[in-house]
């Protein structure tokens, strides 16, 4: 193990396992000590926070990527323009190398761009004090551990963008002793190593940057012996991890999280993130897409740190639809989806939905019987329907088709909602 794994091992010990409040109160203390640090001391460092003199958080103003993008100098302590930042990010991207680049010594930078979808795209800075702070949670001394260190966020696998082919000997060679990477890849390796084509024993598997499924998450173990945990990191911070009871708690000792209700039984939200820790650019009340689906029990962990059952995706994983009775708009959340094409029943290998308006396209995998396939699933959604008491749409299948190599997998999305719909979110 080199020096910085064992920097990062001290850390991980450090934050994470003394970290574990098991008491509501003592982490809420804990988290407005920080905080009140944070809206002190850095948060005037930053320009659009420079002359308001905050003193809560609720004082501040919301913001989202659109906002951070459009003032993008102003939220950042350094007052770095897009248009300095930007070419950097884009060229990171194009080489796949994420070593610093703006700036130098220990002022140096690592820019990064966030894998929002084209348009929607977002520049990231972040610090080497900061990169550092991150990196504890991943324990490799691996080839994978310098591109896991290399850059805040993205964990991204090496090669994530050749495919597996190519990764297979080197890992075969190298045995790292973590893996990291989204489920999808995770899913490939694991049927590699079921066919014995792939002989590695890693002692964690980390799931990243897609939500990791009951059916990914048991062909993974079923391959590694290994339960994969699951890192919740979205381009704006690290939001959450499981514990050893496989059960996603936010990082609330690092990161407030306020909850956005998105139902009135409280079952799911959308989270308002401010990362007290952040020094370069700050994330302060900044609203994310993802709709987060909480725990009906506490987690017997007995950590404090809210526990969720799901990251079901972005909202615009959810699909809408007009309730029977008044036409009013009905959420329908992706998990209610996933669901009904378990139901269907194994013949569906992958699937993938999407809504325009009132017309679902819905690509199927189907190795064996399709009519049967594609009538069991249509049986399946009708009753979902029809329980949530909602307006059947049309649905239009086809054949799925496996998506391009590095591109995240969607495997429900509203493209368009049905006209004249007032989603609220
Ligand atoms: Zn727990």
């Amino acid at each position: 193990m080199n020096a910085d794994a064992l920097i990062m091992a001290a850390h991980f010990a450090h934050t994470r396992w003394r970290l574990a409040f098991d008491d509501r109160q003592k982490l809420e203390d804990w988290q407005q000590a920080r905080l009140q640090r944070f809206l002190r001391e850095t948060l005037p460092r930053a320009s659009a926070f420079r002359h308001a003199g905050y003193e809560r958080l609720s004082d501040l103003p919301m913001m989202d990527k659109a906002s951070m993008m459009a003032a993008f100098d102003a939220y950042n302590t350094r007052g770095i323009l897009l248009d300095e930042a930007l070419p950097i990010a884009m060229q990171a991207e194009r080489s796949r190398d994420f070593e610093p680049t703006l700036g130098q010594g220990s002022r140096a930078l690592t820019v990064g761009l966030s894998s929002g979808t084209s348009g929607n795209r977002g520049v990231f800075l972040v610090s080497k004090a900061e990169r550092l702070r991150i990196a504890f949670f991943l324990r490799a001394n691996s080839n994978l551990y310098t591109t896991l260190n290399s850059r805040r966020i993205d964990f991204a696998f090496h090669d994530l963008l050749e495919g597996i082919e190519p990764a297979l000997p080197r890992l075969n060679a190298n045995r790292p002793d973590v893996l990291v990477g989204p489920p999808s890849l995770l899913r490939a390796l694991a049927t590699e190593a079921a066919a014995g084509r792939l002989h590695i024993q890693p002692a964690h598997i980390i799931s990243v940057a897609e939500v990791l499924e009951d059916d990914d998450r048991g062909a993974i173990q079923a391959s590694f012996g290994q339960a994969p945990h699951q890192l919740y990191q979205a381009t704006e911070g690290l939001l959450g991890y499981t514990c050893e009871h496989g059960c996603v708690h936010l990082n609330e000792s690092f990161v407030h999280i306020e909850p956005d209700w998105l139902d009135e039984a409280r079952t799911r939200f959308q989270p308002i993130v401010t990362d007290f820790t952040r020094q370069t650019q700050l994330i302060v009340r900044y609203r994310l897409n993802d709709v987060l689906r909480v725990c009906d029990a506490p987690c017997p962990c007995g950590r404090a740190e809210r526990a969720i059952a799901a990251i079901e995706g972005r909202s615009d994983e959810v699909l809408w639809l007009p309730a029977l009775a008044d036409g009013r708009a009905t959420p329908v959340f992706p998990d209610f989806l996933r669901r009904a094409m378990l139901f269907a029943g194994t013949t569906v290998r992958e699937y993938r939905i999407v809504q325009a308006g009132m017309r679902l396209d819905i690509a199927l995998q189907i190795p064996g019987d399709r009519p049967q396939a594609i009538q069991r699933v249509s049986h399946e959604l009708a009753g979902l329907w029809q329980a949530l008491g909602l307006q059947a749409p049309a649905l239009n299948f086809n054949d799925w088709q496996a998506p391009a190599a590095g591109v995240k997998r969607r495997r429900v999305e509203r493209r368009q909602a049905p006209p004249g719909l007032a989603c609220t979110f």
